[in-house]
């Protein structure tokens, strides 16, 4: 009996001291993580956020509703309404994409033939609801307007 309390005590501290030296060899690393929402983490350069739509000189979107990045779409989360206009154009009534569903994978950005969609750089949008991740072509132009102030444009 007496034997076996020498050895638990014996290992027992060793593991203590064991233990100690791991927790002092850490304090003196860099840390591996960040204070998120307070610190910003580091973005590669071919990071893919939430999408923004670039606009042409007058303002108005640059997509001219040809349903590509809505056929492309492998999580069928773009939704696209138009309605003819009267030259022939497609007019965007509804231009709508699902965050939540989005895999951001940039094949919409890719089979855009406009230059109009685009993956941008933000990653932080956070909403109360699911029905709040289901955005609007308002939101991707402000995303756009983002974007331009953060490049100083
Ligand atoms: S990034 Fe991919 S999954 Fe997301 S909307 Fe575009 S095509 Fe769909
Ligand atoms: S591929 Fe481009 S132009 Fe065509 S509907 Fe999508 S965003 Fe608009």
């Amino acid at each position: 009996m007496a034997k076996n309390k020498n050895i638990f005590d014996y290992v027992f501290f060793t593991e203590i001291l064991q233990g100690m030296g791991v927790t002092l060899k850490h304090m003196f690393k860099k840390p591996v993580t960040y204070k998120y929402p307070y610190e910003a983490t580091p973005i590669f350069e071919r990071f893919r956020g939430v999408h923004y739509m670039k606009t042409d000189e007058d303002g108005n979107p640059k997509c001219v509703g040809c349903y590509l990045c809505e056929r492309v779409c492998p999580s069928e989360c773009i939704h696209i309404e138009t309605d003819a206009g009267p030259n022939g154009e497609r007019l965007i009534r509804k231009y709508e994409i699902e965050l939540d569903r989005c895999i951001y994978c940039g094949f919409c950005e890719e089979a855009c033939p406009v230059d109009a969609i685009h993956m941008g750089r933000s990653y932080d949008v956070v909403r109360p609801t699911r029905e709040g991740y289901r955005v609007n072509m308002k939101f991707l132009v402000d995303k756009y307007k983002e974007y331009l102030k953060d490049k100083g444009e």
